[in-house]
């Protein structure tokens, strides 16, 4: 008897812990979702940036559109 509860309950802290890290990495995208397509922040990629002598240029990790960074270090 004793087992079984200890069974249901390894289980339901099974299940909690699944859905938290669900939660958590789909919060993540919904983030980068609302600030990409909502706020219009765009993020650069990890190839390498060129510099014009004003503006580094990149190219956005989502839409893949060549983006600027600004004196404050916004990307637009
Ligand atoms: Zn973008």
């Amino acid at each position: 008897m004793l087992v079984k509860i200890l069974e249901i309950v390894a289980i339901i802290i099974a299940i909690m812990w699944t859905s938290g890290v669900i939660y958590l990495i789909s919060k993540g995208r919904i983030f980068n979702w609302f600030y990409h397509n909502v706020m219009g922040w765009h993020l650069p990629t990890d190839e390498p940036q060129e510099f014009d002598g004003c503006n580094i240029h990149a190219y956005c990790k989502f839409c893949g559109k060549e983006i600027m960074q600004d004196s404050q270090g916004n990307w637009f």
